[in-house]
C-alpha cells in the first residue's frame, strides 16, 4: 500500500516535469544553423560539414572497365570454340585496336573496355594455350565483369547535400570526383568551466570535503569528438559574482558556453541571480534520470546550457541535449542516434515517472547473440561504472519494472559521438 502511494507520488510529481523529449525539442527550437562558412582543401575537411550541396562534374566510374583479371571479348563469340589473343589491357594503359569476331583482349582489373568487346570472362574460367588462344570453360552471360560508365555515379547527380558530414567515404567520393575545395561551416566555438567549491585541479592536494574536477575532462573529450573548438575556462568557486565575470568573459569568446555543477536545488537560486542578471536563463525540471535540474537559454549572443555537477549527469545531459543541440548550431543535419532492443540479463527494478537512462554492457552471449548486462552502481556519481559501460539502457518513464531477459532499448555510445 505504501509503496503505491510512494509510486503515485513521484508520478504525480514527474507528470509535471517537462519530459525527455519536451525538453529536447523545446531546447531545439530555437537553435539556427551556423552561418560562418570557410572554403577549406578536400584533405583537411574530415569530420567537418559541408556547407554546400556538391554535383557530380563527371560520371564514375569515367569509363567502362573490367572487374576482374580476365579476357574481353564481345559476347556473341561466347559460343566459340577457341579465341584468339590479339593483346594486353592494363589499368592506365588502354589497348587501342578494335577486336573483331574470334578475337579476345587479355584484361587486367581496371583496364578500359576495348573496342568491339562488351563482357569479360575470369582468368580462372579460361584454359589458355600459349598465351595465344583460348578456350572458355562453364557459362557465361553477355556484360559478365563490365563496370559500365556512371554505373555509380552520372554527371550532375547531387552526390552530397548540406549538413551532411565528410568522413572517410565522403572524403573518397569527393576525390574520385576531383573536387579539390570545398565549403564546410565554421566550427563552433564552446567555451565550458566547472563550478564548485569542493573541485581542486589535478596535481593540488585535497583537502577533506575535497575532490578532483573530473567533469572538465568528461566534458572536453565530449565537446572535441563532437567537432567544435573547445575553450576550457577552469574552475569557478560557488560565487555570484565571479561567476558572472566568468561567464561574460565566456559570452564574449564562445558561441557556446557549457558549465557544469550549480544548477540543482539549493544552490540553484544563487547561481541563478548571476545568469539572470546577464541574459535569458531558464531552469528547467525534467522527468530524466540521471541529471533531472538543466539551465538553458543565452548570455549575450551565446548559448547557455548549465549541465548538472554529478559526473554521470554531465555526460548523460551533454549526450543526450547538449550534443544534438551543437550539432544543429554546427549545421549538421546526418545525426542519428542508434537506438535497438536487445534482451536484458537482469532483473530491473525502479519507481517510475523519470525516463532513466541506466550504464549497460552491450556484449555477445554464449551463442553469439548481442545482450546487454546493466551494471552495478547506477549513482549518478559513479563514475567508474560510466566507464566500463559502452551503451544507455533507456527505461520508458513510466515502467517500474523489466523482467530478465525481456527487450529493453539501448543506445551505444559509439553511435553517439
Ligand atoms: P552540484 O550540481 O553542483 O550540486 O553538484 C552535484 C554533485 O556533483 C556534488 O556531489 C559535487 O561535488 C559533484 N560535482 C560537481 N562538479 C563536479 C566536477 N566538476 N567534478 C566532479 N564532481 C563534481
Ligand atoms: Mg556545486
Amino acid at each position: 500500500m505504501t509503496e503505491t502511494t510512494t509510486t503515485m507520488n513521484c508520478e504525480t510529481i514527474a507528470n509535471k516535469l517537462l519530459t525527455v523529449e519536451q525538453a529536447l525539442a523545446k531546447m531545439l527550437s530555437p537553435l539556427n544553423p551556423s552561418t560562418k562558412i570557410a572554403s577549406i582543401p578536400l584533405s583537411q575537411a574530415l569530420n567537418r560539414i559541408i556547407a554546400q550541396s556538391i554535383q557530380s562534374p563527371l560520371a564514375i566510374p569515367p569509363y567502362t572497365n573490367s572487374a576482374m583479371d580476365g579476357y574481353a571479348l564481345a559476347a556473341k563469340d561466347l559460343s566459340q570454340e577457341r579465341l584468339t589473343v590479339i593483346g594486353t589491357a592494363f589499368a592506365g594503359k588502354p589497348f587501342q585496336a578494335r577486336v573483331e569476331s574470334g578475337q579476345c583482349v587479355r584484361i587486367m582489373t581496371g583496364a578500359v573496355l576495348p573496342k568491339g568487346t562488351d563482357t569479360v570472362i575470369m582468368q580462372e574460367q579460361v584454359q589458355c594455350f600459349d598465351n595465344q588462344q583460348i578456350k572458355i570453360q562453364g557459362q557465361h552471360q553477355a556484360g559478365e565483369n563490365i563496370r559500365a560508365i556512371g554505373e555509380d555515379v552520372q554527371p550532375n547527380d547531387t552526390v552530397m547535400t548540406k549538413g551532411q558530414t565528410l568522413l572517410p567515404a565522403q572524403q573518397a567520393l569527393l576525390a574520385s570526383l576531383g573536387v579539390t575545395k570545398i565549403k564546410v561551416y565554421q566550427p563552433l566555438k564552446v567555451a565550458f568551466f566547472s563550478t564548485g567549491d569542493e573541485l581542486k585541479e589535478l596535481g593540488q592536494t585535497l583537502a577533506y570535503g575535497q575532490l578532483y574536477d573530473s567533469n572538465r575532462y568528461s566534458l572536453s573529450g565530449m565537446l572535441n569528438r563532437a567537432g567544435v573548438k573547445a575553450i576550457d575556462l577552469g574552475i569557478i568557486p560557488d560565487q555570484a559574482d565571479k561567476i558572472e565575470q566568468l561567464l561574460l568573459k565566456a559570452s564574449q569568446q564562445a558561441d557556446v558556453i557549457v558549465t557544469s555543477g550549480g544548477v540543482s536545488v539549493g544552490e540553484a537560486d544563487y547561481v541563478k541571480q548571476s545568469l539572470e542578471k546577464l541574459g535569458e536563463v531558464h531552469f528547467w525540471k525534467m522527468a530524466m534520470k540521471p541529471g533531472k535540474p538543466l539551465a538553458f537559454g543565452k548570455i549575450k549572443h551565446a548559448w547557455f546550457f548549465g549541465l548538472p555537477g554529478n559526473p554521470v549527469s554531465v555526460m548523460a545531459t551533454f549526450y543526450l541535449f547538449v550534443q544534438p543541440a551543437l550539432f544543429k548550431l554546427m549545421g549538421k543535419t546526418d545525426d542519428l542516434p542508434i537506438r535497438f532492443q536487445v534482451p536484458c540479463l537482469n532483473d530491473i527494478k525502479r519507481e517510475a515517472g523519470r525516463m532513466e537512462f541506466q550504464r549497460g554492457q552491450l556484449h555477445y552471449n554464449n551463442d553469439g547473440k548481442l545482450v546487454v548486462t546493466p551494471l552495478a552502481g547506477q549513482g549518478s556519481h559513479c563514475v567508474q561504472a560510466m566507464s566500463h559501460a559502452n551503451c544507455f539502457i533507456i527505461i520508458p518513464q513510466h515502467c517500474a519494472y523489466i523482467e530478465k531477459n525481456s527487450l529493453v532499448e539501448v543506445q551505444p555510445f559509439a553511435g553517439l559521438v
